[in-house]
C-alpha cells in the first residue's frame, strides 16, 4: 500500500483529534463550547505533534482516548493511518492498548486482534501474523479479510501448498481470488518437484494448474523443461514455442533457452518462424523479438537483419542510434547498452529490474513482468 501523502496525512490526523476532541468533550452536545475551556491534555499533545515529537503526542491521545469509552473507533482509524504511514511500531501500540482495554466488545476485540495482525504483517513480522490471521479467519464476519492476508503470508514465506489450501477455502465461501493465482502456486509446486526428482507429480499439478487457467504459457514452460530433463528436446521445442506462441511478451525472457536447445543449422529457420509470427501479431511484437535476439546474440543473424532495419528506421530514436553506429556493430552495440540495463518491469507497480520474476517482489503480483528496456530505449 503506498505511503499516505504529507497533506492526507495532516488532514486524516485533524479529522482525528476532532473525533477525540468529540468523543472526550462530547462535542456532539456542546459544539458551541469555547476553545479556553479544552482540556489541558489535549493541548498538550498538538503542541508535541506540531513540535515533531509523534511519541510523546501519541502518549497524550491514548490517555485521553482511555478515558472515553467511546474512542475506540478512533483507535482503529488512527492505527490503521499509522500503519498505513509505514510508522507501524505505533499501530502496533495502538491495537495493543486497545486489547489490553477491560470490557472491551467482543467484535471490538476481534477488529483489534486483525488491526494488530495487519501491524505485523506490514513489520515483516511473518509468524506472528500468520498467527493472528488464522485466530481472526475463525469470525465468520472477517474471513475473508483473514484468510485472503493469511494467503499473502504463505505466498510470501512461499509456503505454496498452504496458500493453495487457502485459495480452497476462499473459493468454498466465493471469495477466492483470480484462478490465476492458484494455477501460478501449482506451478511454483512442480517446479519443488522437479527438484525432488518427482516427475510425475510435476506432471500431475501441471495438469491441474492447465485446469485452473488454459492457455497456461508458464506450464508449458514447466512441461518444456521436464521433457528436456528427459532427453525430449524436440518435444521441448515445440512446448516452448506454444508458450511463446501463446504469450509473445515472454520472448525476451525465454529466446536464449529456445536457441540452446536448437541446433545451429535450425536456428535460422527457428528466428525466421518467430519473426513471420511476430509481424503478423504487431510492430510492437516485432521489436520484442528483435531485442530478444539482440540480446540472445543473435542480433547478427539473417533472418532478422530486414526486421532490424525495419525496427530501427520507423523509430526516431532508434533511428539516430542506427545512423552513428558503423554498419555490422549495431546489434553488438546495442547488445552491450542492454546487458547492464534493467531489462524487466511490473506492469501493476512499476517496479524494475535485470531479473524476470512471475511474482513481483515489490508489489506481489503475478504474471506482471513485461520487457522494459524496449520501451526505454523505444
Ligand atoms: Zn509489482
Amino acid at each position: 500500500m503506498p505511503d499516505l501523502s504529507p497533506l492526507t496525512w495532516a488532514v486524516g490526523i485533524a479529522a482525528l483529534v476532532i473525533g477525540i476532541l468529540a468523543g472526550h468533550f462530547g462535542w456532539g452536545r456542546r459544539w458551541s463550547n469555547p476553545l479556553g475551556k479544552l482540556h489541558p491534555d489535549y493541548l498538550t499533545g498538538l503542541d508535541y505533534l506540531v513540535s515533531e515529537q509523534p511519541d510523546r503526542a501519541l502518549d497524550m491521545f491514548l490517555r485521553l482516548m482511555d478515558a472515553n469509552s467511546d474512542t475506540v473507533e478512533t483507535h482503529f482509524s488512527l492505527g490503521s493511518l499509522y500503519r498505513r504511514r509505514g510508522e507501524v511500531e505505533r499501530a502496533i501500540r495502538i491495537h495493543q492498548n486497545l486489547l489490553a482495554r477491560e470490557g472491551l466488545a467482543p467484535e471490538h476485540r476481534e477488529q483489534a486482534l486483525l488491526g494488530l495482525a495487519q501491524d505485523y504483517l506490514r513489520a515483516g513480522l511473518l509468524d506472528r501474523a500468520e498467527g493472528l490471521f488464522q485466530q481472526v479467519s475463525e469470525v465468520p464476519r472477517l474471513r475473508v479479510t483473514a484468510l485472503d492476508a493469511l494467503r499473502g503470508v504463505y505466498e510470501r514465506q512461499h509456503e505454496w501448498q498452504q496458500a493453495l489450501d487457502v485459495v480452497r477455502l476462499l473459493a468454498r465461501i466465493q471469495a477466492a481470488p483470480p484462478r490465476l493465482v492458484a494455477a501460478h502456486y501449482l506451478c511454483e509446486l512442480a517446479t519443488l518437484a522437479i527438484e525432488r526428482g518427482e516427475s510425475d507429480a510435476a506432471r500431475r499439478l501441471l495438469r491441474e494448474a492447465r485446469a485452473e487457467v488454459a492457455p497456461f504459457p508458464r506450464a508449458a514452460l514447466i512441461r518444456a523443461n521436464i521433457a528436456e530433463r528427459a532427453g525430449a528436446v524436440d518435444q521441448a521445442i515445440d512446448l516452448m514455442r506454444q508458450a511463446l506462441a501463446d504469450a509473445p511478451r515472454l520472448i525476451q525472457h525465454e529466446l536464449p533457452h529456445l536457441l540452446r536447445l536448437v541446433l545451429p543449422p535450425a536456428r535460422d529457420a527457428l528466428l525466421t518462424e518467430l519473426v513471420a509470427q511476430a509481424e503478423a501479431r504487431s510492430a510492437d511484437d516485432l521489436k520484442r523479438l528483435v531485442f530478444a535476439a539482440i540480446l540472445a546474440g543473435e542480433g547478427e543473424a539473417l533472418p532478422l537483419r530486414a526486421p532490424m532495419a525495419q525496427v530501427f528506421g520507423q523509430d526516431p530514436t532508434l533511428r539516430a542510434v542506427w545512423r552513428a553506429v558503423p554498419d555490422g556493430l549495431i546489434a553488438h552495440q546495442i547488445g552491450a547498452l542492454l546487458t547492464n540495463a534493467e531489462k524487466y518491469r511490473c506492469s501493476e507497480c512499476g517496479f524494475a529490474g535485470r531479473n524476470f520474476y512471475w511474482h513481483c517482489p515489490a508489489c506481489h503480483a503475478w504474471d506482471s513482468f513485461e520487457p522494459y528496456a524496449i520501451v526505454k530505449l523505444g
